[in-house]
Formats: C-alpha cells, structure tokens, sequence
C-alpha cells in the first residue's frame, strides 16, 4: 500500500469527520455557563449543552479539527458555529469538552495536577486529542497521567497504553505487573488487557513460575571438590557442599518463592555476590561457587523482553493512528 512504502510524501488516509445535519437551536439545549464567551465567535454543541468559544482556540490545534469548524455539511451548506445553528461535535460528550476547554483556557502552559481525582479528566483531553489528532493536548494529557501521586496501577497502564497506543507505557508496565504473581491482580485488572495481551501475560508468568522454581531448586555446582592444590581437602569439602545448599535456599530460592518476589534472576548474581560468605564454605569453594552462579542463565529477562515487543506490536495492530513510539 502506497501509506505504508517508507518513501512515499502521502499522508496516511484519515477518516472523513463524521458530519451529521445542521439542527436549528429552538431553545431545547441549556448553556455552559463557565465556557459561555460573550465576546466568543463560535458555539459548539456537545450532547446537550452548548459552549460559546473563540474559534481561534480551536483552528490552530489540528488540521482535522479545522475541517469540522470550517466545511459545511455538503447537504444544507449551512455554516454551522452560531446560537441559531451550533456546532455539533460528534463522539463528543458534554465532560469532554468541559475538560478540553478548561485545558485550552487555562492548563496548556501550566503544569498539570498530580490529584488522582483528575484522571478522568486528563482522559477526556487525551480522548479529545486522539479524535482530533491534537499533539499538544495528547502529550499534555499523557505527561499528567504519568505523573499522577499515588501513581496509576501497572495494568491502568497497560489497558490505557492499549486504548491509546501509548507504546512508551508498555515496557515499564508490563515490568512492573511481572514483579508480582498473577493472583495479585483482580479479575476486572485481568480483563482489562484484553484477550490478546492477556494470553502473552499468561504465557510470560508461566514460564517465569517454571522457571523461579527450578532456579530455587537448582544449586549451582562447586566443581572442584576433589582438586587438592585447590586447598579444600576431600575430607572437609562435603561441609562446604552441605553450607552452600543451605545458603543457596535460604538467601536465594527462599526470596525467589516470595510471594512478593523479594528476588528476581536478574538480581541473583549481585545479590550472591553482596553476601558474607558463611565460614563452613572454604574461600575457594565459595569463590567456586560465586563463578557457578555467574556463569549461570536465567531467560526471564529475554522473556519479558520478548513479550514486551510483542505486546507493543499488538497495540500497534490495533490502533487506527500511526503514533511513534519516542514521540508519543
Ligand atoms: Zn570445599
């Protein structure tokens, strides 16, 4: 397809804006009284409210949203944007436009509350941005998400990185879910990441519980017990073994079964290291032991790796916008 060749100067095909008729203003619609401009120039309907604004605020945002403003409906010809005949904004709620205007009016430069309570309203730009492919809005909106104190939970983020194609949320969030078991998430959660997304998650857990368990397991081996030069004579060196099972379930599979994950694979090596080591190991035996846990590989970095990119190609199939993933 012509959109997609790497060379080509197309723009990518944009939906027409849904246009419905004209409906003439008899009074049946009540006014936005803190976004009812006296010396405004446009008036805009959303549900069944009406918001008298500067056209100028609204022009210069987005070539789609210029369109709307500015092409009458083909059918009647009539210019809407007046009390007589507002402007209808389709996929538009009467929230939604309170919110974008109070961003236009007032937030754009300034930064934004990290309240909680404001979620739903940097949802509402962020939905409004993506409609009407606003860039400033959407970043606006995506950088108060991000910073929101207590932060948003990692599958928020996921299933609002998948509503809005926010391919910078997918690696931190799905890192975070995987530092946590499965159980740890409510159903509502679960369903939230959607099938596709949810069966890699399950995959991604599976094989990091397969994997935790067998690491817990599976002491890595002394293997130079029977060398004598080494300084670990045959007739002591069964001690060492016997303290290294026990150090290796104590201060590694222990912590690796936590339910909390108190230790993952990718920290063993520096957490090993960061011991004392327990005098009834010999000095060459717990050196021995140290390389055996260096020279150790545990995949669930590759995994999570893995299922990262694949999520963010998902999203990506999903989405109908072609955001890049550095510039949001
Ligand atoms: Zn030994």
């Amino acid at each position: 397809m012509a959109n997609t060749a790497p060379d080509t100067l197309m723009p990518p095909v944009q939906p027409e804006p849904v246009r419905s008729d004209p409906v003439r203003n008899e009074g049946q619609w009540s006014k936005n009284l803190e976004y009812w401009k006296d010396d405004g120039s446009i008036v805009l309907r959303a549900e069944s409210t009406l918001f008298k604004v500067h056209r100028s605020q609204f022009e210069h945002l987005s070539t789609a949203l210029r369109g709307l403003l500015t092409i009458p409906p083909s059918t009647t010809g009539i210019l809407e944007g007046t009390e007589k005949w507002p402007l209808y904004m389709p996929d538009t709620t009467e929230a939604m436009l309170t919110d974008v205007l109070s961003f236009l009016y007032h937030s754009a430069f300034n930064t934004p509350s990290t309240d909680p309570a404001n979620e739903q309203k940097y949802l509402n730009i962020l939905a409004f941005a993506d409609r009407w492919e606003i860039t400033p809005a959407r970043k606006y909106a995506i950088y108060a998400l991000e910073h929101l104190e207590p932060p948003l939970r990692a599958a928020r983020r996921l299933e609002l990185a998948r509503i809005h194609t926010i391919l910078l949320w997918v690696r931190p969030a799905v890192e975070d879910l995987m530092q946590l078991p499965l159980s740890f998430l409510d159903p509502p959660e679960l369903m939230s990441f959607g099938g596709v997304i949810l069966r890699r998650l399950l995959r991604a857990y599976e094989f990091r519980t397969l994997e935790l368990e067998r690491t817990a397991q599976l002491v890595p081996q002394l293997s130079k017990w029977d060398e004598q030069e080494y300084g670990c004579p045959k007739e002591r060196h069964q001690r060492c073994i016997d303290a290294w099972d026990r150090v290796w379930w104590e201060q590694v599979g222990r912590p690796l079964l936590h339910p909390h994950r108190l230790l993952r694979p990718s920290g063993i090596v520096a957490h090993v290291e960061g011991l004392v080591r327990d005098p009834e190991i010999s000095p060459i035996c717990y050196a021995d032991a140290l390389q055996a846990v260096r020279n150790s590989d545990w995949a669930e970095g590759r995994v999570v790796a893995q299922v990262i990119e694949h999520i963010k190609e998902d999203i990506r199939g999903m989405s109908m916008k072609q955001y890049d993933e550095n510039d949001l």
